[in-house]
């Protein structure tokens, strides 16, 4: 009965408990009705909580700020105001306030205007949500957050430091070996020398004598050789996933670079270890060959710590759909369980001092940044098998350097610069044997004074050099006279060539050392720039 209802709803809202003053004390949100100075007509029971009143009608004709204390200038009273002036209401008002026992608050909140019948404001209805946990779990997860980031920027440079760590013990082993090598190679330079010396005679058999400075020749390119290989070693630094690699290639280079190893260093102690490689025809690897060579190195020096009574280490690498697979296997001791199980964590090693344990999580590490995979086969007495799964770059064929052809140069009037009087030497008779002219300085300064004072179409600088640089000098001749030709010979010329990197001026890097023919193309490829 429409009737009944009425009178209940009339008897709720004038009754003693009055439905608004009920609605009111039951949210959990605060809520007040102010008029149009801003001074409470009514706060409910949260707001009374909050403010650490007594009871509500303590609040009635005080002020907010008889209350609280807003900080950080988050105040909502000219909000309030304006809500009152204006007439239109104002959501998610955002306050930061203390009260008198001294806790602070966040809230945030709605400013309604009540109005009256002839739609004038004449006060204002507050529901303010007390926001604080969840701003203090905010900033917490800030906090955290950046916690985080400064834990990963630490992890990351750690991981730097292992694999550089790794990378230096790999080269110390590295570069005993390129010692025995370049030792090796310099015997017949000084035992031929030698013997020419004492018994000069020697030089009027010119058959004899050329078959000595044939092998004094041929011993010096190993030497260099041998150099050029510690270099690209550790020409390792910049990390570059756009690289293709010829995984075959470098199994033959890690052979040889770990030959040391293997064979001398085994051999000396009556120990056999035979290398035996099956290589099939596979594309390139998305990785830097320097990459390759390096985990190379890691796998085959930890079969050899396996075979500490010698044995086979057998290298093999197939093709499976568009991957490429790498074996090495070994016939050494073999791992137990619990050891294949740890092998792939950084540190894990089982030769005490001996080891860093870093070898194989390194491996472990360039395998999934290709999105590759590792398998350990290993038992006790059984050997060892890791097989790397890569992925394979498209099957490109990579860009022979072509030889430059040597083109017939007229002759010419070279100036020489280098502090060294050996290169000094050997490049004029070089350029005397091709009918060049020649004019020398022995450093930067007297090669420019030389430059101006005389009239020459080529110059061969050192880079290296005490005072005045080799760049420096380039680029001073290279602003007097852009037509001349200028070849810079240095004994980075490998990097710099590698990095593209040819100082301003230049035409042409050329490695030392330089052999005749060397000099020969780096001049017609001089030349043919500045035609
Ligand atoms: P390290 O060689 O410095 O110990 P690695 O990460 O290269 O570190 O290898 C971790 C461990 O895995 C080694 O200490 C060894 O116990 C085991 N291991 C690795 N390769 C072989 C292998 N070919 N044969 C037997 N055990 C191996
Ligand atoms: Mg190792």
């Amino acid at each position: 009965m429409p009737g009944t209802s009425d009178n209940l709803l009339n008897q709720i809202l004038t009754g003693e408990s009055k439905l608004l003053n009920l609605l009111m004390n039951s949210l959990p949100e605060l809520m007040f009705i102010k008029g149009k100075d801003l001074s409470f007509v009514q706060v409910n029971r949260s707001y009374v909580k909050l403010a650490g009143l007594v009871d509500a009608f303590h609040a009635v004709g005080k002020k907010d700020s008889d209350f609280f204390k807003a900080s950080d200038g988050q105040d909502a009273s000219a909000v309030e105001t304006k809500v009152i002036e204006s007439g239109v209401p104002a959501f998610d008002v955002d306050q930061k306030v203390s009260n008198k026992a001294g806790e602070t608050f966040c809230l945030s909140g709605h400013r309604l205007p009540i109005k009256n019948q002839q739609g004038e404001v004449i006060g204002i209805l507050g529901l303010v949500h007390n926001v604080t946990s969840v701003k203090r779990m905010e900033q917490e997860l800030r906090n955290v957050n950046v916690r985080l980031s400064h834990t990963l920027t630490q992890l990351k440079q750690t991981q730097q430091k292992v694999i550089l760590h790794e990378r230096l013990n790999a080269l110390g082993e590295m570069a005993s070996g390129v010692a025995h090598d370049f030792n090796n190679a310099l015997m017949p330079i000084l035992g031929y020398a030698d013997v020419l010396i004492s018994k000069p005679e020697l030089l009027s058999k010119t058959d004899e004598t050329i078959v000595m400075l044939k092998d004094i020749r041929i011993a010096a390119m190993d030497a260099a050789q041998a150099v050029r290989r510690l270099r690209e070693f550790y020409r390792t630094s910049a990390e570059d996933e756009n690289f293709k690699g010829n995984l075959n290639k470098q199994i033959e280079t890690a052979v040889i670079l770990t030959r040391p190893k293997w064979q001398s260093e085994m051999g000396a102690k009556g120990i056999r270890i035979n290398v035996e490689t099956n290589l099939q025809e596979i594309p390139f690897v998305n990785a830097k060959e320097s990459q390759l060579r390096e985990i190379l190195i890691n796998l085959m020096l930890n079969a050899v710590d396996a075979m500490p009574n010698g044995g086979t280490i057998t290298i093999n690498t197939m093709k499976d759909d568009d991957m490429v697979v790498l074996e090495v296997c070994d016939s050494g001791v073999g791992m137990a369980e619990e050891v294949r199980q740890k092998c792939l964590e950084p540190f894990f090693t089982t030769k005490g001092d001996e080891g860093t344990g870093l070898g194989l999580s390194m491996v472990y590490g360039f395998v999934k940044r290709r999105n590759g995979s590792i398998n350990i086969d290993s038992a006790p007495g059984k050997g060892t098998k890791v097989s790397l799964v890569l992925p394979s770059g498209e099957n490109e064929h990579v860009e022979q350097k072509a030889e430059m052809p040597v083109m017939v140069i007229p002759a010419m009037r070279v100036l020489v610069i280098d502090d060294e009087s050996y290169a000094r030497k050997l490049f004029g008779m070089y350029l005397k044997a091709d009918n060049h002219s020649v004019e020398f300085a022995e450093n930067g300064l007297e090669g420019l004074e030389k430059f101006s004072s005389g009239n020459f179409d080529l110059v061969i600088t050192d880079r290296a050099m005490p005072d005045m640089s080799g760049d420096q000098v380039a680029l001073a001749i290279r602003e007097k006279k852009p037509g001349v030709s200028i070849i810079m010979v240095t004994g980075f010329g490998d990097i710099m060539n590698e990095n593209k990197q040819c100082p301003k001026g230049v035409d042409v890097v050329v490695c030392k050392p330089v052999t005749h023919s060397d000099l020969q193309r780096s001049i017609s490829q001089a030349v043919g720039r500045r035609a």
